[in-house]
């Protein structure tokens, strides 16, 4: 297609958008980006103009765009059998839950849903009917943290921890009650480094005691809380709010959807503070995001619970998508990718060299901290830094803009004042070359100096 053509499709597709699309987030977005097609690092709009995807689409696409072995495996799946529900098996399905377990190094078993949110809700009702079925009805609650995110549907929403995302949308789901995150930059305790005692951890056992212990089920946390602008915790945390969980039998949920497979350098975010859940939810880099597909891993000897007799003793939850065989191949061939490729220490490797590169602009006036885990990055503006009051709205979007003006789709996040973000956020897929890794580093410079 030449320019003149690229020009006319794309108005013609701007004008239908507006007529029939309700985008995600902003429904009122007159002017959306359409992308066209994807390779490696990069995608290319409508229009031909080419962007390096630095948040690897919604944190998702680890092995890259245009991974032609993912497509073929589809095709092949697709013409053997597309379709089969997973109240009873198929090879694809059987494969792929096999190798999560190996990639957990633990004993589980695995649920298979739509989406991060759907994983979620699986391991709060597996929980719930878990103890009611040891006689322990009473404990329904869930602790997360404020600043979380955990997905949209009314369960997962009432375990966020932001209030711009449900105010509106209340009642949620009840039964979640929230502790302060880990947030050493804004440390909900008025501590510092020196003087840290992990009130934060021990905000855990504070309020499973002030809740009543025979009331809490579960803890939900994300190794490091993403969405909520890279909130990464203290070295000890976890084994900490592990040592807590197992002092009051509380079920610990890690949420993978975004840590897992790779993100943060190692396979599962967890393994990196050498702690070992009872659920696993995970998503987005399950497949790559290539096909929607999400699963739950539950500690293995909870299984045993749900055998009774009688039809209610069941895990009584189908799901018509979840475990469809086309996204099982996919998710399978993904994490084959990753393990032919050892994309998973590459992750941690390039995790290193975007620091080299992005640790640069810590002294700009306007930036107040720069957190990294694994292969993401979030910095934090702020008005100053001495005040730390967080950048305008303006500020964030200007950066934002120049980036994408050169090139770079970054995102943000954070949510430190309920409504925007401050905190820019970078997570390329992990083909992402040196060389593009240099050219992340100079826009995000160039885009700084322009503050
Ligand atoms: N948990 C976390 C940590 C997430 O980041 C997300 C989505 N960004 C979800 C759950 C929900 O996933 P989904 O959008 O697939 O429902």
């Amino acid at each position: 297609m030449n320019t003149v053509e690229n020009k006319a499709l794309k108005e013609e597709l701007l004008e239908k958008d507006r007529k029939y699309v309700w985008h995600h987030m902003s429904p009122h977005n007159d002017n959306p980006m359409i992308v066209a097609s994807g390779e490696g690092s990069w995608i290319t709009d409508v229009e031909g103009n080419k962007f390096l995807d630095g948040m690897s689409g919604l944190w998702c696409v680890n092995v890259g765009h245009g991974r032609v072995e993912i497509a073929e495996k589809a095709y092949e799946q697709m013409k053997t059998l597309a379709y089969s529900p997973m109240s009873q098996s198929h090879e694809p399905g059987i494969r792929l839950a096999e190798k999560i377990n190996d990639w957990l190094e633990g004993d589980y078993r695995i649920f298979f849903s739509n989406s991060g949110s759907d994983a979620n809700e699986v391991a709060f009702k597996i929980i719930r009917q878990y103890y009611h079925q040891k006689g322990e009805a009473t404990r329904y609650k869930f602790i997360s943290r404020y600043r979380a995110y955990h997905g949209n549907s009314m369960g997962a929403l009432g375990a966020t921890g932001q209030s711009s995302r449900k105010i509106k949308y209340e009642p949620l789901g009840t039964g979640f009650v929230h502790v302060p995150p880990p947030y050493c930059y804004r440390c909900p305790f008025g501590q510092s480094e020196s003087n840290c005692a992990m009130e934060c951890a021990k905000a855990y056992e504070d309020t499973i005691i002030a809740e009543g212990p025979e009331t809490i089920a579960g803890v939900i946390l994300e190794p490091t809380i993403t969405g909520g602008g890279v909130i990464v915790p203290p070295d000890d945390y976890l084994a900490q709010v592990r040592a807590i969980c197992d002092k009051y039998g509380v079920m610990l949920i890690a949420d993978e959807v975004i840590c897992g497979f790779g993100r943060s350098g190692q396979r599962f975010g967890h393994q990196n503070y050498g702690v070992q859940p009872d659920f696993v939810t995970m998503a987005k880099g399950l497949t790559s995001a290539y096909s929607p597909l999400s699963a739950t891993a539950v500690r293995a000897d909870l299984y045993e619970t749900f055998k009774g007799n009688e039809p209610t003793s069941h895990f009584r939850h189908v799901n018509t998508f979840g475990g469809n065989p086309v996204s099982c191949a996919v998710g399978l061939e993904n994490m084959n990718i990753m393990e032919r490729e050892d994309l998973v220490a590459r992750s941690a490797y390039l995790g290193e060299e975007l620091r080299k590169r992005i640790s640069v602009v810590a002294e700009h006036p306007n930036v107040g901290d720069i957190r990294y885990f694994g292969f993401m990055c979030g910095i934090e503006l702020v008005e100053d830094k001495a005040s730390k009051t967080p950048a305008s709205p303006d500020k964030v979007l200007k950066v934002i803009q120049s980036c994408k003006q050169q090139g770079l789709i970054i995102g943000k996040n954070g949510d430190t004042v309920p409504g925007y973000a401050n905190i820019l956020t970078i997570a390329p897929p992990f083909v992402t070359t040196e060389e593009e890794l240099d050219l992340i580093g100079q826009i995000v410079q160039n885009a700084m100096a322009q503050l």
